[in-house]
């Protein structure tokens, strides 16, 4: 019997080294593969989100729902194969470091958390910002140790481990998928050559947010950005990236060279893979034919939560309990 995965996203290549490192080698299918990002074709690959992803791990609540404890379970797995990852392959592209954020409505979940209960949950190196730390208008904000990556030297990593390991890769766009993707949002982000030394997420009271993600392998940093559903524009707005770059600034002018300025590379737009309701992970089983698992719609976390994903549908096929 052939395992076939549809899609080579982070998803996808991350549930087929899982499939691979258990001994069982797929067959992926997708229209578009990891390519180096320098070169990618903005317009024509917009779906592709995992070329467009900043990518970072940011925790921002702490769980209080099922849901939200399965997606934060997933992130926790996931941080701990990046941690093994880069020590044992640092050309995987990913690096650790502190990340801080900053919410302007409070967090109340995050205000009670001590350092061990905030172990417990998953998060390293958790500390509180005390008040007189916090810019104007910020009402919490805390640190902890996180990752993030250079998502196409990351994902070309996975693609070549998966060649040696002798998957077999097929380019094809199939027209016949049913339900591929039923909703997307529109992100916008800005690389900068400006070097940042952490990662850094702020939630503003109005609903915007501002990020700063730095990039190894001299790949910049990532400003951002915007989440807005439903938008099907596929060109950057200029009034956007200045809007990201003055928040950027106003909370962490500490990236500013000498000059004062940004030193903008190029503006990225890409589409997140949404889904009303949450991801869709379940298993399927189609009379006459074989079984499909499917594992998609995992919105602006599909970094953040790709380990966990693919022990789950591992788990999904009948093969066992979770492993590192
Ligand atoms: C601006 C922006 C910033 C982001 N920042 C972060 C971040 O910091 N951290 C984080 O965790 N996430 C982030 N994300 C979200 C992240 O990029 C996505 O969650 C993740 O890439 C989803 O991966 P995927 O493999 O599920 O989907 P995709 O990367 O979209 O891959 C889908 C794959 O399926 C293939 N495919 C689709 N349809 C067909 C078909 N009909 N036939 C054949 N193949 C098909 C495509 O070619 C592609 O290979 C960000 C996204 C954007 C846009």
């Amino acid at each position: 019997m052939t395992t076939v995965i549809i899609g080579a996203g982070v998803t996808g290549l991350s549930v087929a080294l899982r499939l691979l490192d258990s001994g069982i080698v797929p067959v992926i299918i997708s229209r578009v593969f990891p390519t180096p990002f320098e070169t990618v074709d903005s317009l024509g690959e917009i779906n592709y989100a995992s070329q467009w992803a900043g990518a970072h791990n940011a925790y921002h609540e702490p769980p209080t729902t099922p849901s939200t404890a399965r997606d934060h379970a997933f992130a926790v797995r996931t941080y701990h194969f990046m941690d093994a990852t880069a020590k044992a392959y640092p050309e995987a592209g990913i690096t650790f470091m502190k990340g801080l954020e900053y919410h302007e409505e409070g967090v109340p979940g995050y205000e009670s958390l001590t350092v061990e209960t905030a172990a417990e949950l998953g998060y390293e190196d958790f500390r509180l910002l005390a008040r007189d730390e916090l810019p104007a208008g910020v009402l919490a904000g805390f640190e902890y140790r996180t990752w993030s990556l250079n998502p196409m030297v990351y994902c070309s990593f996975l693609l070549r481990r998966l060649a040696l390991g002798g998957c077999r890769f097929v380019k094809r766009d199939l027209r016949s998928a049913e339900e591929v993707f039923s909703m997307k949002d529109l992100g916008q982000t800005c690389v900068v050559a400006n070097p940042a030394p952490l990662t850094y997420t702020r939630q503003y009271a109005d609903g915007r947010w501002s990020f700063i993600i730095p990039r190894n392998f001299h790949g910049g940093t990532i400003i951002g950005g915007t989440k807005e559903p439903n938008d099907w524009s596929d060109t950057p707005s200029l009034a956007t990236r200045e809007r990201i770059l003055r928040d950027a600034a106003e909370t962490y002018p500490e990236m500013l060279g000498k000059d004062g300025k940004f030193h903008v590379l190029r503006d990225i737009v890409g589409r997140r893979p949404t889904r009303k309701g949450g991801m869709r992970l379940e298993r399927e089983v189609i009379e006459g034919a074989g079984t499909v698992i499917h594992a998609y719609g995992l919105g602006g976390r599909g970094y953040e939560m790709s380990w966990g994903v693919a022990e789950a549908v591992f788990e999904l096929m009948g093969k066992g309990g979770p492993r590192l």
